[in-house]
């Protein structure tokens, strides 16, 4: 999110006319954890200001992979392959994406695809299932996304400091690490609650650790837009490019802020590799990968300008999703910083004093 607040900031009109500073100390970002699928449309979830941000999301991102000319090693538009057990399932899904796709003409054309199709389509799998392909479906790389639009920014108006924020209030100036700002926009991601606990607030938001692991295999396969797939019943299988696929990635509640990746978890997501690509062992994982996401009670993002304090802005709570709803609500706070409005954002969330104590 703050990468992506960072980019509006520094391509507005009037660019010129403030300077921008993102402090951030990088550690347990969920971002550059992330599995990266953006593919929202057929979520189960009846929350509907989520999944109108979603929604939304998807189509920010792909706006900002065009404009910004990203590589397909970030961004690909690859498409997404859903199976299910049955034909009747899959058919059930192509039913509820005719019912979506005329409000997200992002998701592109829908296709029933066979066991033999998915097959063709991701041939290193073994037992594959039917299955239903959106061809707007993407994958996206949360560290290079991030890196990709903080370096156009830091050509404009953006530095960076690898920084922990502290926030200090000072009459009616914010004080970061004893600087002064005018307007701040905090998306501290799991770690809110104590980013804003100095100015007297409460914040119902959680960490839940995800891990996730990247395998190289064994015999090279034509990778380029490769779909990304959700199978029933086992972790997502996401084709990056050189050979290299990436297994995940788990929901652990309860561990925390842990970091230190788990090996339990390890052989869990191995044992659901193989069980999609027989082939691969323990010595194909190239790296075991841990980040923090953070949920709040009813697993929607908040966004809004905090209780007393106009002049912040605080958005976050992504959970699973956030790599495809947080641009959007980068989007929608920066407008707010450039336009210096309130906007009403209950199409998207409900009031941020909900998820406040
Ligand atoms: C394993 C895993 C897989 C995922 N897969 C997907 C997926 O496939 N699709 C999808 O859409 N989403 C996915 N997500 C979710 C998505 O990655 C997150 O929801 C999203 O990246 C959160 O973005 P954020 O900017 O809110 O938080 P973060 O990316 O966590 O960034 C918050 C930043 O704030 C910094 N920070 C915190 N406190 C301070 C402080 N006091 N001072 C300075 N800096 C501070 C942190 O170090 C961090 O860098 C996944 C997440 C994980 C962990």
């Amino acid at each position: 999110m703050g990468s992506t607040v960072a980019y509006y900031l520094a391509t507005t009109p009037g660019w010129r006319d403030f300077s921008v500073t993102l402090f951030d100390d990088g550690i347990g970002q969920a971002t550059k954890a992330a599995a990266g699928i953006i593919s929202p449309w057929l979520s189960k979830r009846r929350n509907k200001k989520w999944y109108r941000l979603a929604r939304s999301g998807a189509a920010v991102v792909n706006q900002i992979a065009t404009e910004t000319q990203m590589d397909a090693m970030t961004y690909c538009q690859s498409g997404t392959i859903i199976t299910r057990n049955t034909d009747e399932r899959v058919a059930e899904l192509l039913e509820l994406g005719r019912q979506r796709i005329t409000d997200a003409p992002m998701m592109g054309t829908l296709k029933k695809l066979t066991a033999e199709q998915v097959n063709e389509m991701i041939p290193m799998l073994d037992n594959a299932l039917p299955g239903l392909l959106i061809t707007g479906g993407a994958r996206i790389d949360g560290a290079r996304y991030a890196e990709h639009l903080l370096k156009i920014a830091a050509g404009r108006n953006l530095s960076s400091k690898k920084q922990k924020v502290t926030l200090t209030k000072n009459k009616n100036k914010i004080n970061i690490n004893n600087q002064e700002f005018d307007r701040v926009i905090i998306c501290t991601g799991a770690w809110m609650q104590s980013t804003i606990a100095p100015l007297g607030f409460n914040l119902k938001v959680r960490p839940q650790k995800g891990q996730l692991i990247r395998l190289h295999l064994n015999h090279p396969v034509a990778f380029d837009q490769m779909p990304v797939l959700m199978p029933e019943g086992e972790r997502d299988l996401i084709p990056i490019n050189h050979n290299q696929v990436i297994i995940g990635a788990t929901h652990e509640n309860d561990m925390g802020f842990d970091l230190a990746p788990s090996e339990v978890v390890i052989e869990d997501l191995l044992a659901s590799a193989q069980r999609l690509i027989p082939e691969v062992d323990r010595s194909n994982i190239d790296e075991v990968r841990v980040g923090t996401r953070a949920y709040t009670d009813d697993f929607a993002p908040y966004l809004g300008s905090l209780p007393r304090f106009e002049q912040i802005l605080i958005g976050g709570g992504l959970g699973s999703s956030g790599l495809t709803t947080g641009p959007m609500i980068a989007k929608l706070l920066a407008t707010a910083v450039i336009n210096q409005t309130h906007p009403d954002w209950s199409e998207y969330t409900k009031p941020l004093t909900d998820y406040l104590l």
